[in-house]
């Protein structure tokens, strides 16, 4: 008689599966209402960003250290984010600011037809890019650069997502958002709210102020 051995591979599947779905009944308790986000966000295993150690982790509505004293966003904050940049619709070409590990550029990369993202750190670019090669996301261009001046030969956007907290609202980044498009910004230091910007002709925005937020700093330069 054979003897059936449970797979310790698809163990670990089925766990982050249920764990998955159990994240996503916390994000609509949280109040996240875009089905799409959802199940954009459902499709993208989290677990495969973090290290190996911390991955049991991977679920909680909690962002974990990623190395160079960088972190992984909240699941929460990820996909408020993404619904306040889709409003509802879909979205063309968008701009990140902060690559990070590419948690949320792989979010991205199913709700728009193009996203480009932009990470100041060479090792994160690197881990980043692997992460996006495995789960197949073909539509993502990653930059090695300072996001303060964004992509001005890529520009214009129609969405602009920055993931670190910056001290004031780049003008940059306000010049490369389309008319009719928005910017999803936290800024502060000690105290970070997060501002949605809309661009409502070529020189009138309108900012609102949305919630309060904890992201690590926005700096400038490359490392
Ligand atoms: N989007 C990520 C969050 C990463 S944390 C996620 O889904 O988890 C924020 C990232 O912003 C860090 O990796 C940090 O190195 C990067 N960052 C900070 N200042 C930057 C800048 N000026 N340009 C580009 N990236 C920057």
């Amino acid at each position: 008689m054979a003897i059936i051995r449970p797979n310790s591979q698809a163990g670990i599947g089925m766990t982050s599966l249920r764990t998955r779905e159990r994240m996503l009944v916390r994000l609509r308790e949280q109040g996240i209402k875009d089905e799409v986000v959802l199940s954009a966000i459902s499709t993208i295993p989290r677990h495969i960003f973090v290290d190996e150690a911390l991955s049991i982790r991977a679920y909680e509505d909690v962002s974990l250290p990623i190395g160079y004293g960088q972190t992984i966003s909240q699941p929460y904050i990820v996909a408020r984010m993404s619904e306040i940049l889709r409003n509802g619709q879909p979205l063309q070409k968008v701009l990140e600011i902060g690559t990070g590990c590419g948690y949320q550029t792989a979010v991205l990369s199913r709700l728009a037809k193009e996203v480009y993202s932009v990470e100041r750190i060479r090792p994160l670019v690197m881990k980043a890019r692997g992460h996006l090669r495995e789960l197949k996301c073909i539509n993502v261009k990653l930059d090695h650069a300072d996001g303060n001046m964004g992509l001005p030969q890529i520009a214009p956007f129609d969405a602009i997502i920055v993931t670190a907290a910056a001290s004031h609202i780049p003008q940059d980044l306000l010049e490369q958002l389309a008319i009719g498009g928005r910017l999803v910004i936290p800024v502060g230091t000690d105290e970070q709210i997060l501002f949605l910007v809309e661009r409502i002709s070529q020189s009138d925005y309108r900012q609102t102020k949305l919630e309060p937020v904890k992201f690590v700093p926005l700096l400038g330069g490359v490392s």
